[in-house]
Order: C-alpha cells, then sequence, then structure tokens
C-alpha cells in the first residue's frame, strides 16, 4: 500500500500567516505546483491524505459549515486536474484539549490504516510532508519517512532547533513529490535485488543437492 499523509495549509494552499486561518473560500489559494503534485501521486497509484489542525472552528473564528465549503472546494479543483484524495482529516478542537486527532497526536494516521483495515505498523512505509516541526513529529510518531516543505510557516533556520529533524527537505509538494518517487523506485529495485538473490541461493543449493 503506497500511502502519503500531507498537512494542508502551508503545503496544498499557501499559508495564511501566523496565528491566521483560511476562513473564506478567496483566502484559499494552491501553492504553484500543487495541482501536478496530487495529480502525478494519484497516477503513480498512492492514497492521499489531508490531515491538518483547524483548531479555528473550536475558537469560533469560522465555522465547521465553512471548513466544508473550502474543503469541498479544494476537493473538485483537485479531482478535476486528475488527483485525488482519500480522506481529509481535520482537528477542529482547542489546542489544549487533548484530542488524538490534533498533530503531533497520531489520530488521523491511526483512523486512516483502520479504515484500510490495515496495521499502523504500513506506516513505516509511508510519507509524512509538512511545513511545521508538529508536521514532521506527527510523522516521526507514526514511524513515516518525513518531508519537511519550504512552501509554508518554517523554513531551514527554524528547523536548527527542532528535536527531531525531517528525513528530507524540499522546496514544495512537487519537490516533495520528486523523492517519494524515488524512493520507492529504490525500494522496489532492493525488493526485485532480494528476489533474485534468493532465487540464485535456491539454485546454487540444489545443484548441490544433486
Ligand atoms: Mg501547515
Ligand atoms: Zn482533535
Amino acid at each position: 500500500m503506497k500511502v502519503v499523509f500531507l498537512d494542508r495549509d502551508g503545503v496544498i494552499n499557501e499559508f495564511p500567516g501566523n496565528g491566521k486561518y483560511v476562513t473564506k473560500l478567496n483566502e484559499f489559494r494552491f501553492v504553484p505546483g500543487t495541482l501536478d503534485a496530487l495529480r502525478i501521486l494519484t497516477e503513480e497509484g498512492y492514497m492521499i491524505y489531508i490531515v491538518s489542525n483547524q483548531a479555528g472552528v473550536a475558537k469560533g473564528i469560522y465555522s465547521k459549515q465553512k471548513l466544508e465549503h473550502i474543503t469541498r472546494n479544494m476537493l473538485r479543483d483537485i479531482h478535476s486536474t486528475g488527483g485525488k484524495i482519500k480522506k481529509v482529516f481535520y482537528c477542529t478542537h482547542f489546542s489544549h484539549a487533548g484530542c488524538e486527532c490534533r498533530k503531533p497526536e497520531i489520530g488521523a494516521i491511526r483512523k486512516a490504516f483502520e479504515l484500510a483495515n490495515k496495521t499502523i505498523d504500513l506506516a513505516q512505509r509511508a510519507f509524512f510532508v509538512g511545513d511545521t516541526e508538529s508536521d514532521i513529529l506527527t510523522g516521526h510518531n507514526a514511524g513515516c519517512t518525513t518531508i519537511f516543505v519550504l512552501s509554508g510557516r518554517e523554513d531551514r533556520r527554524h528547523m536548527r532547533g527542532w528535536k527531531i529533524k525531517p528525513d528530507y527537505v524540499a522546496r514544495d509538494l512537487l519537490e516533495a513529490t520528486d523523492i517519494i518517487n524515488e524512493r520507492n523506485l529504490l525500494r522496489s529495485r532492493r525488493r526485485k535485488r532480494r528476489a533474485l538473490t534468493v532465487k540464485s541461493i535456491r539454485r546454487r543449493s540444489t545443484r548441490k543437492a544433486s
């Protein structure tokens, strides 16, 4: 199962600014290249999930209905350009709520695998792409390969203070997509090589036996 988890603000759409939220449709703007990236990942057979903290709902800055409206439009644009999102997970609770769904907790990741009838240890083969330390921590907590993108809130200078460093740094989601595809290519080559080695060992041992 090929799986990618994506943060929303700063990865898919332009970061709205510190302490700010996307509260209406015209504040939602795709980061350039994002729609291409989502189409490529979809064509490559990835299950794509969005995992996003939207505490602005708990704070009463925008309603759940507004958030859903923005999401519907986002998904329509993604679908019309050949991308497919398996599911969008939002945490709409306060940061102090102590819920399982707010990053860096991994409630959403657990749920995604549960819904696919898979075990959470498959997260080790998944990727988590985000623009903040909290995203990288989330991916790390679940055992995913993490990719920090510079298209959002934080940059390389912020990264120096992080306890957990990302596995990769990319300019944006489009570049992260290249990294993901390359990583998977290497993995499948390694798998093939291993399969060949096993075969040749078997051949050798049967020759010895005869
Ligand atoms: Mg973000
Ligand atoms: Zn929550």
